[in-house]
């Protein structure tokens, strides 16, 4: 092989593994949801885009003018893990990621933030939707059932949290985490929304 063949294979592999790279920064590798960098970058575009809305900069945003974020956390999780092994867990956070993901439109966002807490963000959902498609999403997990794990019941508790004019991503976070609190703190397998607590 002349030594030009061997830089462009070596090129070849450069780039299928800058590739592979660039799909590891984007899909979570257990739960195959976006990354906690693929949401924040999201989150940026989504905010930036509404405070053009809101200065009268751009006149619609594809007709969004409006997204909630969705707070979920597995309840229980620990003792799951406990009780079942740490397999079985892996097995619950996958299905409830599924779950979750069939639950929203293909252009929302599902990301897993860190262990069993999953960021929802859903364009062009207002606080009276995003609790909807959390209360659906709540009975949804609440119904899986686990073949090989028979009596097993999962369920999530939800934070909702409506973008307001003025508030970062961070501060977005922030309401549907103290929801998601409120929801764990009146005994879970709940729905709170941030504006009612
Ligand atoms: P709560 O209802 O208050 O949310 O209780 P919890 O037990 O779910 O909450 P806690 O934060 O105490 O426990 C979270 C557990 O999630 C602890 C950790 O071992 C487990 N966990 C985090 N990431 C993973 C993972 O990738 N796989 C498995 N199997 N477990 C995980
Ligand atoms: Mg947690
Ligand atoms: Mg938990």
């Amino acid at each position: 092989m002349d030594e030009i063949q061997k830089l462009k294979d070596y090129i070849a592999d450069l780039k299928a593994e800058i590739q592979n790279l660039k799909k590891d920064l984007i899909h979570d590798s257990l739960t195959s949801l976006k990354t906690r960098k693929f949401f924040e970058d999201r989150a940026k575009i989504y905010l930036s885009n509404i405070e053009k809305v809101g200065e009268g900069k751009r006149r619609d945003w594809f007709g969004f003018k409006n997204f909630s974020l969705l707070f979920i956390d597995i309840d229980y999780f620990k003792k799951i893990n406990d009780e079942y092994g740490h397999d079985m867990g892996d097995v619950v956070l996958k299905t409830v990621a599924e779950t979750i993901s069939k639950d929203v439109r293909g252009g929302d966002t599902v990301a897993r933030w860190g262990g069993e807490e999953i960021l929802v963000l859903l364009l062009g959902a207002n606080e009276e939707d995003a609790k909807e498609k959390a209360d659906s999403i709540r009975k949804d997990v609440e119904s899986v059932v686990f073949k090989d794990v028979s009596g097993l019941k999962v369920t999530v508790s939800i934070g909702v949290a409506e973008y307001q004019k003025g508030l970062s991503i961070d501060d977005l976070i922030k309401s549907a985490d103290q929801a998601l609190y409120k929801a764990k703190e009146t005994g879970r397998n709940k729905v709170v929304v941030f504006s009612e607590i």
